[in-house]
């Protein structure tokens, strides 16, 4: 059997809303992304949100919104996707590199508040594989230092809470991925929600080049208007030809996270009396299940990887921890000491097939296989 490790769920039958933006007359950001936005408002009950090109062009215009200048120290998690930190580097930021916590694999506010120096002006907690870090404990640990803004990377959990609240709500602002693979795409794409309404309007010029007024609002009404650039800015905003994949998904999202909340929890059931570890949930936590990464030894981690391939079963690495791979090892020299359980993991760490269709066959293959070639060389 062949397993692939991931499938979307758009077909040929979600033409039709883009065939619609086809016929107006923008084909850039637009009516059909507002709507989005006021939709992504609703759902995370904050006062703004803005679609973005992607979670990295967002973080960009959310970093200069922020007046980020080179050598501001910015707080980022070792386990985490390369962009999370590469962003930081991209403005002249440095950044400050911090552990996870060994169970959930998580930033915690203990890890946040002894990396906080002077020179600290962000702090970007990463919910990752879906697990929301303590967000409320986070905000209050940051809030008796000046001047420190959160922004949360939401690039694997639209849909999770913790305590109830979601993400957005701890925050200055939460950034989300609509990359081909996470839970909600339109191929490429993202967005930035916001209670502050101060940030939301530095964010929709630095979305957008530093100008002004976008596209739209230059025409309104057949008049030319003159617009004007008070602040330096990215192109990152959303074009409704893609925005327009995004409002089903969202509507139909809670019925998607029960589809991965089940098959998540198979592999749990599956896996535990092994010699395998799988990440750690906090309570009243209710994960977003974006990936299912499991860890082994880390001298099998490869053998296992071949061994799965080999047989049908495709994997992924998410992630090897970011100070290790070679541009932030030429850069900022640390050692896998510096990190325990983010080079662990990372050194150790590989994702196993899991998307919502998922059938129930092709992965009790993947749990067979696991048992039958991974499991052995473990022992
Ligand atoms: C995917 C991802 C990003 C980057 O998202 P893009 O939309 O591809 O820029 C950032 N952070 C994490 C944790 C991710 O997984």
């Amino acid at each position: 059997m062949e397993v692939p490790f991931f499938r979307h769920k758009l077909s040929s039958a979600n033409a039709g809303s883009v065939a619609n933006v086809l016929d107006t007359p923008f084909l850039t950001s637009g009516s059909v992304g507002r709507a989005v936005e006021q939709q992504l408002c609703e759902f995370f009950d904050v006062s703004a949100a803005l679609l973005t090109n992607s979670w990295t062009n967002g973080a960009v215009a959310t970093l200069l919104a922020l007046g980020i200048k080179p050598g501001d120290e910015v707080i980022v998690p070792a386990m985490t996707f390369i962009a999370t930190a590469n962003v930081v580097e991209l403005l002249g930021g440095k950044v400050i590199f911090v552990d996870v916590d060994p169970d959930t694999l998580v930033i915690t506010p203990e890890l946040i508040e002894a990396a906080i120096t002077n020179k600290t002006r962000v702090v970007i907690p990463v919910h990752l594989y879906g697990q929301m870090c303590d967000m409320k404990a986070i905000q209050a640990v940051v809030a008796k230092h000046a001047n420190i803004a959160i922004i949360e990377d939401c690039a694997h959990c639209f849909e999770g809470q913790r305590e109830n609240y979601r993400p957005g709500a701890y925050s200055d602002a939460a950034i989300f991925s609509f990359y081909a693979t996470k839970n909600i795409t339109c191929g490429e794409g993202g967005a930035i929600i916001t209670r502050n309404q101060e940030l939301a309007k530095k964010l929709a010029k630095t979305r957008l080049h530093g100008m002004s007024a976008g596209a739209v609002d230059r025409f309104k009404k057949g008049a030319y208007r003159h617009w004007d650039m008070d602040c330096l800015g990215v192109k990152a905003n959303l074009p409704d030809l893609l925005a327009a994949l995004l409002p089903d998904q969202i509507t139909t999202i809670e019925a998607t996270l029960a589809d991965r909340t089940r098959l998540a929890n198979n592999y749990r059931t599956a896996f535990a009396d092994l010699p395998i570890r799988v990440q750690g949930l906090a309570e009243d936590v209710v994960s977003a299940e974006h990936i299912f990464p499991i860890h082994v030894k880390p001298d099998v981690r490869d053998e296992a990887i071949n061994l799965l391939n080999s047989n049908g079963v495709q994997v992924a690495v998410n992630y090897r921890s970011v100070p290790t791979l070679t541009y932030y090892q030429e850069r900022y020299n640390h050692q896998d000491s510096d990190f325990p359980v983010s080079s662990d993991w990372g050194h150790g760490t590989l994702s196993l097939p899991f998307y919502p269709d998922m059938p129930d066959n092709e992965q009790q293959y993947v749990i067979e296989t696991v048992k039958r070639v991974v499991v052995p060389i473990c022992e």
